[in-house]
């Protein structure tokens, strides 16, 4: 029988790696065997402290700035990772950011912000990835959505937007690539201990905890777990699917 969720021999590009929900995954993709290009945007420093620490623990991993909201930056970030470590099987589109504001008061620039950032970026590495996947006729692609994508929050109409549209991406994507063995899937966390939180209204988290039937936040390794999963051979039978790790936020 196949060791439980080991990823030996896979190579995995995590988008926006360096910094919260990105950085667990990273880690765990790693111990679990597979070799990591942990990408980043404008945080040099914290993505290559991944990257030791997952060498540290006896692991392959490099760094790669890439602007994942611009088509040609994704397509460097994945040709990168083929040279670097001769394949690509996974690809993690977790790069993220909100502004958030109601409508009314939103200015244009980040509606754009928002909706390049976290789904135009989704589209850019998938279509790179899918390219080299295709011809392995092997791939797993696991986007990180959100539970606002889902359920809509005030205030987030870009970001809510932003992430419903990777789960429409998501359910499509699957349906296309399916006879290629590329499964698809997204990962819709509800509210998770990074610095994404701080830029909520003072007050909003406490109110919407109440929301969350397990009643707390979510460490960023909970959400490593799922996309570990995911990315295992174990969960071969899955695409087209969102998986909630929200503690009972939404149920769909
Ligand atoms: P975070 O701590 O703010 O980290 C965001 C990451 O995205 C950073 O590594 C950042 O890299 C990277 N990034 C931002 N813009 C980028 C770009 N243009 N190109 C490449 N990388 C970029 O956020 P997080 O909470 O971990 O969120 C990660 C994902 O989970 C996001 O998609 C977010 O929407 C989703 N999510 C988060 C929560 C939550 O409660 N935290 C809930 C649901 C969904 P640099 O620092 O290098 O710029």
């Amino acid at each position: 029988m196949a060791e439980t969720l080991s990823l030996e021999n896979r190579v995995a590009i995590v988008t926006g790696g360096s910094r919260g929900i990105g950085r667990a995954v990273a880690l765990e993709l790693a111990a679990r065997g597979a070799a990591v290009v942990v990408n980043y945007n404008s945080s040099p420093g914290k993505a290559e402290e991944v990257v030791k620490a997952i060498q540290a623990g006896g692991g392959k991993a490099a760094a790669f700035q890439a602007d994942v909201s611009t088509f040609e930056a994704a397509q460097n970030l994945v040709k990168f990772a083929v040279e670097t470590f001769g394949d690509l099987h996974i690809l993690v589109n977790n790069a993220g950011i909100t502004r958030d504001m109601v409508i009314m008061m939103m200015p244009e620039a980040d509606w754009d912000a928002v909706i390049n950032t976290n789904l135009k970026s989704t589209f850019n590495c998938s279509k790179a990835a899918v390219k080299h996947m295709m011809r392995k006729r092997y791939g797993r692609i696991i986007n990180i959505a959100s539970v606002a994508g889902q359920m809509g929050n005030p205030g987030q109409t870009n970001y809510s937007a932003s992430k419903a549209g990777q789960i429409g991406f998501t359910k499509a994507l699957a349906r296309e690539v399916a006879a290629r063995k590329i499964n698809v899937n997204a990962v819709a966390p509800g509210f998770v201990e990074t610095e994404i939180l701080d830029a909520m209204p003072e007050g909003t988290l406490e109110a919407a905890l109440k929301l969350v039937p397990l009643a707390r936040t979510a460490q960023p390794e909970e959400i490593g777990y799922a996309v570990a999963f995911l990315a295992s051979d174990q969960a071969a039978y899955i695409t087209g699917q969102v998986l909630g790790v929200d503690g009972g936020m939404a149920m769909m």
